[in-house]
Order: C-alpha cells, then structure tokens, then sequence
C-alpha cells in the first residue's frame, strides 16, 4: 500500500484532471472502436482515493472530481461517513466476502466481485445495498495465477449467479511499463463484454488510460496521474 499523500493541492489536481480528459477526448476522436449509445457512450473519470487522507477529500471535490473509488471497506466507510455527499461512490478493491455487507449500503458500482463466496454474500445482504447498485465482474484475462478475476470460460455461468444487476466488466492487466501491452487485454475485455451485451468496461489506470479509452473503457481509475503536484499539461505554465 502506497503512503497517503498530503498537502494535495485543487488546483494541481483541477490541472491534471483537464489533461486526462483531454487525453481521453483524442483517444476517443481517433479510435475507431464503436461505442456503445446511452449511458456508457463516454469514459468516467473516476479518482482513485486509497493514497488520499479522508481529510483531503474536499480538496478533490473542489479540483472538479465528482466519482471516487475506494479499495478498502473500512476507508470506505469512514470516507462516506464525512463526506458523503460530495461524490458518487465506487468500490474498486479486492472484494473480501465478510465486507460485502460494509460496502453495498454506501456505493453505486462494486468493479471487482470475482469469486463464488461475494456473490452469496450479495444475496444475502442486498437488501442493505443502496438503490440501483450495480456490479462489474472482475476478469483474470491472462489467467495469472494469484491474481482475483473470473476465467473468461468462467464468465457465463457466474454471471448467471449474480444476484444483483451486472453492469459490465473490469480488468487489470499483466503488469508492464508499456501502455501498449495492455492493448490486446482491453480489447479482449471489449469481445467479452460486447458478446454479452454489457455496456461497461472498466479498464485504464494512471498508466495506460489513453489505451483504455481508444480500446472502449467506459470507466478509468485514476490515481498518481491526478495527485502528481507537478502540472502535467504540457507546456501550460504556473
Ligand atoms: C490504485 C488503483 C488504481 C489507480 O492506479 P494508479 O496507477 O494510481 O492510477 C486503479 N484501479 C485499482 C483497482 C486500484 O487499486
């Protein structure tokens, strides 16, 4: 786990914020992957929060994010808790079976249920969960071993099993330094979801976003890229 970061400033954030987004506007003018119409015909930017301290939540507010997504139940929690109202809500985190119930009262997509034992804890518990939850299933595109997501073989039939509404998928690729490596994982994520008629794809980090978003991710996770005090945008001084 990273260190939390501190001192974060709005307008460093505002910033890099701008330059993802525009980022994402190219990729999506020179991409010819078909998007799907509705709701998922953009890329969300969501703010991943796990190296952020609750207190430096408003700061985020006030540099324009308005998705975040959390890892932890209990951060979770404790974030919602006093700041609730300035965001949506995501989960994002490896789903731990004993926590579902901690985490559906609070947000409006879980990106990473994965395993047999989440989903009978969703049954159980949904009667807890905040109107209109949804839920993507994580995908172990490369089969590593270790790593959380269902097998593609897999996908049909856990999906079959979800007690609450699927709204698409999610992934995270074989680590690489090259954004390029992620490509054919992106775009193997896309097949997989188009087949089965799932308008998300959550896919793209601070790393290889603009890959993701020319590939059709509907939803980026974004952390350092937007928390790095140094202005990214090319050129524009401060
Ligand atoms: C931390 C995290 C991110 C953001 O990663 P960065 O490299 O900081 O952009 C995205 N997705 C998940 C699941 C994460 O845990």
């Amino acid at each position: 786990m990273a260190e939390l970061i501190s001192n974060l400033s709005a307008e460093s954030i505002r910033a890099n914020l701008e330059f993802v987004r525009a980022q994402i506007a190219s990729a999506l003018e020179r991409s010819p992957v078909e998007r799907p119409a509705g709701e998922a015909a953009g890329v969300e930017v969501l703010a991943a929060t796990k190296y952020v301290a609750c207190e430096e939540l408003p700061t985020l507010a006030a540099a324009g994010v308005s998705l975040v997504g959390e890892n932890r139940a209990q951060d979770l929690q404790d974030k919602v808790q006093a700041h609730g109202e300035l965001f949506d809500w995501d989960f994002i985190g490896q789903l731990q079976s004993r926590r579902v119930r901690l985490i559906v009262p609070h947000v409006r997509l879980i990106h990473s249920v994965a395993s047999e034992s989440a989903l009978r804890e969703l049954e159980r518990h949904r009667h807890l969960a905040r109107d209109g939850l949804r839920i993507l299933i994580e995908v172990n595109l490369a089969g590593e071993p270790g790593k959380a997501g269902v097998q593609p073989d897999q996908l049909d039939g856990f999906i079959a099993r979800a007690p609450v509404p699927v709204a698409g998928l999610m992934t995270m690729p074989p680590l690489s330094a090259d954004p390029e490596a992620s490509r054919p994982w992106f775009a193997a994520l896309r097949e997989l979801g188009r087949e089965r008629g799932l308008p998300h794809l959550s896919m793209g980090t601070s790393q290889d976003y603009v890959v993701a978003a020319e590939e059709g991710s509907t939803i980026v996770r974004i952390g350092t890229k937007l928390y790095d005090p140094v202005a990214v945008t090319g050129g524009r001084s401060h």
